[in-house]
């Protein structure tokens, strides 16, 4: 995979939880992706009972300017 150039807006990293593993997670995905659905849960690998949370942070790189 080829680095992403500078200015390159940073991939949306969104808030889940898993109910079963009473877990909360963030992943970083595509807002297309998230439209789609959610991400899999880190601990059961599953996405059957992960609902999202609102709340979403952009994963910020180490900006220099
Ligand atoms: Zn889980």
């Amino acid at each position: 995979m080829a680095t992403p150039p500078e200015g390159r807006p940073a991939m949306p990293e969104y808030a889940f939880y898993c109910r079963p593993c009473k877990k909360p997670f963030t992943a970083a995905m595509t807002m297309a992706a998230h439209d789609k659905g959610v991400a899999p849960c880190p601990k059961c690998g599953k996405k059957r009972e992960v609902e999202k949370r609102i709340a979403v942070a952009y994963v910020v790189t180490s900006k220099k300017s």
